[in-house]
């Protein structure tokens, strides 16, 4: 099946800066593509790239398998966007948005958006320059579902929204999967990434370093826990249990770092009298580089 999204070497140079290097990347009809990364990682680049709102410096993009460089206006019409730097007619009411988008788009029915507006809980009523950051954000997330799109290219779409609008985001992007669409949104956030996508691709300094299914990297993904007891226990325990590293303890405190399953090692911080427990994200650095590492002595 021809991939809805094709990369072939896509490189974006700004002067000196590369932005994006050597970018190969397909996503599948149907697949949520959760594009992780740390600021400056070349995220935006790459969908604005997708969206022909910047040309490659070298490389190119294939939209539902035609060369975006002479299909752009027919593969734009069918791909839905929310831009980073979400910019909306200040002095328009959502509902004025809406209708007025969906002339120029052609697609003049607004059900889907007013429904989706009411599961975000945002008030079309309002002007857009009187809605608050996360409101504004609603409104950029329905017009880009509005049209109901092939393909949804989303910019860090869960930003300054409220958990609750986030759940009603996510469920939205897991219904367009599942009617057939595709997804490719970008994130800073790992846990943001593993609720809902189904692969994931981790741009570090422009480049793509990971590129794997969901489920496997929450399989063995690190992670950082702290576990707090009643009274000093000794830590040597905790060495002993597979995939357990990097123990510290200071007194009645034990912090380590754990791969994949945390389930042997929280059953046996219970007998010991645990009080509390926290769990930390590492950082993506420290996720990717904890990945190349295992992966090395894998293949060594
Ligand atoms: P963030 O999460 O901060 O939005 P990002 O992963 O989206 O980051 P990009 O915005 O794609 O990253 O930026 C990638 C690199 O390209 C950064 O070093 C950035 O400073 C640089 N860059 C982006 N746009 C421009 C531009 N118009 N001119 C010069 N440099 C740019």
């Amino acid at each position: 099946m021809t991939p809805v999204v094709r990369t072939e070497r896509l490189t974006k140079r700004y002067g000196h800066t590369s932005a994006l290097r050597d970018l190969d990347l397909e996503v599948r009809e149907g697949e949520v593509f959760g594009l992780l990364g740390p600021n400056g990682a070349g995220k935006t680049t790459t969908l604005r790239l997708l969206l022909d709102l910047i040309r490659p410096t070298r490389g190119r993009v294939l939209l539902f398998g035609q060369d975006l460089a002479s299909h752009s206006v027919g593969a734009r019409r069918r791909v839905g966007y929310l831009p980073g730097n979400l910019a909306l007619y200040d002095d328009l009411t959502g509902v004025e948005l809406l209708k007025l988008l969906a002339g120029l788009r052609g697609h003049r029915d607004v059900t889907a958006a007013l429904r989706l507006a009411e599961r975000l809980e945002l008030d079309l009523g309002r002007r857009a320059g009187e809605l608050s950051k996360g409101n504004r954000q609603k409104l950029g997330v329905v017009q880009a579902f509005q049209h109901e799109p092939d393909l949804l290219v989303l910019d860090e779409p869960a930003s300054g929204l409220d958990p609750l609008a986030q759940r009603e985001l996510h469920a939205a992007v897991r219904e367009h999967a599942a009617a057939g669409g595709t997804v490719l949104f970008s994130s800073h956030v790992l846990s943001e990434v593993e609720q809902v996508a189904d692969r994931v691709g981790i741009l570090l300094d422009g480049r793509l370093v990971v590129v794997d299914r969901v489920d496997h990297l929450k399989a063995t993904a690190l992670r950082a826990l702290t576990f707090t007891f009643a009274a000093p226990v000794d830590a040597e325990v905790f060495e002993r249990i597979p995939g357990v590293r990097e123990v510290t303890s200071n007194g009645a405190t034990v912090a380590c770092h754990v791969v994949g399953d945390v389930g042997d090692l929280v059953r046996a911080a219970a007998g010991l009298g645990l009080v509390n427990v926290t769990s930390a994200e590492p950082d993506l650095e420290e996720i990717f580089l904890d990945y190349v590492e295992r992966r090395e002595s894998h293949v060594a």
